[in-house]
């Protein structure tokens, strides 16, 4: 039966951005450009110990993608085809940089549509300037006084400086 109106096209962009980095920026942009809404949703993953709360996650990518209209900044602490559900979203959106991140988002995207096989996963593939650049190494280098200018939005090099200057525990 036809619909009187097109459905939105929701896609989320689920993961760790602790904390957001340029590579992440760069698939935010591109994604945005294919969706009505973008839903860049951090995951509140027990089993990792972030260096950034969620919430903090959460302002430094609102901060970094104020630009962008149509981009919705959350959170989620559940299954991801639920969350999905929930948010009336269809599509997933992943980035590949390797042949291991391509390993690791099959089971991901397998697991998922097994799960729920109306959900799609869509794959983008990073912009080859960023193709080594991950959250780890940018809060290695960052740990260790580092310059992080041209791997990360400049609000996430004043977190990271903010961070890294006050005692560790
Ligand atoms: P997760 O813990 O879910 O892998 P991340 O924040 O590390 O969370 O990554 C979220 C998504 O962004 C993943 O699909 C990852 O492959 C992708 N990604 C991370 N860094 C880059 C990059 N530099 N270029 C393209 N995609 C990236």
């Amino acid at each position: 039966m036809e619909q009187p109106f097109p459905t939105p096209r929701v896609a989320v962009y689920p993961g760790s951005f602790d904390p957001v980095t340029k590579g992440h920026m760069d698939i935010i942009q591109r994604a945005s450009r294919q969706f009505d809404k973008l839903i860049v949703a951090v995951l509140n993953n027990l089993s990792k110990k972030p260096l950034f709360t969620v919430e903090e996650r959460k302002e430094l990518l609102a901060a970094s993608t104020s630009h962008l209209p149509n981009v919705e900044i959350d959170s989620f602490r559940d299954l991801l085809v639920n969350y999905m559900d929930y948010k009336q979203a269809h599509v997933i959106v992943r980035g590949i940089r390797s042949v291991t991140d391509f390993e690791y988002e099959l089971q991901l995207a397998s697991t998922n549509h097994k799960l729920n096989s109306e959900v799609e996963t869509i794959f983008m593939m990073t912009n080859p300037k960023y193709s080594y650049l991950s959250s780890s190494v940018v809060k290695e280098i960052a740990c260790f006084n580092g310059d992080v200018s041209d791997l990360v939005p400049s609000e996430v090099e004043q977190a990271l400086i903010a961070k890294y200057q006050k005692p560790q525990g």
